[in-house]
């Protein structure tokens, strides 16, 4: 294998500055404008997986039960995500369906099945075939998944409709709140870290 510099180029100045073993909490900085060049990974990379496992548990509860069930004159109706998506389609809403359908349910899933995919083998010191791929696919996705915008609109939608019916908040609302949650904490991962788990030197590597 060959032998890579470990060097680091600043993102302030473009100075290219040599890389340095840090301590749980320490921020190594550009030493000619103090951008920040590294900071301690912690204990995020053990973190990250269990993370990812949680979320992938709370979308499917965020999408399988009802968000909300509405009461109105003794009449109740109730739906999922994908069950308004499907109104928003018949009623003539077909792009703002797709964007609902991408932002709230395809792309933060494909996020958290890249993560869990890429993650899974990385936790056993092997990396998983089309690597710099899929991470490069992951930070592309990155600002397309918005359940937090989605969110905001139901409990908007929730507080508006709640002086006209009877508005009982579903077990996928609560699961939505989570997940809002958790993909915050685990698309926050720094995309160096993969680098540095799938690329830190190994026994066989060594030997080749
Ligand atoms: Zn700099």
């Amino acid at each position: 294998m060959k032998e890579v510099p470990d060097i680091i180029v600043c993102e302030g100045c473009d100075a290219i500055c040599r890389r340095v073993p840090l301590q749980p909490r320490e921020v190594s900085r550009c030493q000619r404008c103090g951008t920040e060049l590294d900071r301690h990974a912690g204990d995020q990379s053990a973190r990250i997986l269990p993370l990812t496992v949680a979320s992938l548990i709370l979308f499917a509860i965020a999408n399988l039960f009802p968000i909300v069930e509405i009461q109105l004159q003794g009449l109740s109706s109730r739906t999922t995500l994908v069950g308004a998506v499907v109104v928003l389609a018949n009623e003539g809403m077909s792009v703002v369906a797709l964007l609902v359908l991408a932002t709230t349910l395809l792309f933060p899933l494909l996020q958290l099945c890249i993560l869990f995919y890429l993650l899974v083998p990385l936790a056993h010191a092997r990396r998983p075939a089309g690597f710099s791929t899929l991470v490069n696919v992951l930070q592309m996705l990155r600002p397309w998944g918005m359940v937090e915008v989605f969110l905001l609109g139901v409990l908007v939608a929730l507080v508006k409709l709640g002086s006209m019916a009877t508005v009982i908040p579903g077990a996928a609302l609560w699961a939505f709140i989570g997940l809002t949650v958790l993909l915050t904490a685990v698309l926050s991962f720094n995309p160096r870290a993969f680098w540095e788990l799938a690329f830190e030197p190994r026994p066989e590597d060594a030997r080749a």
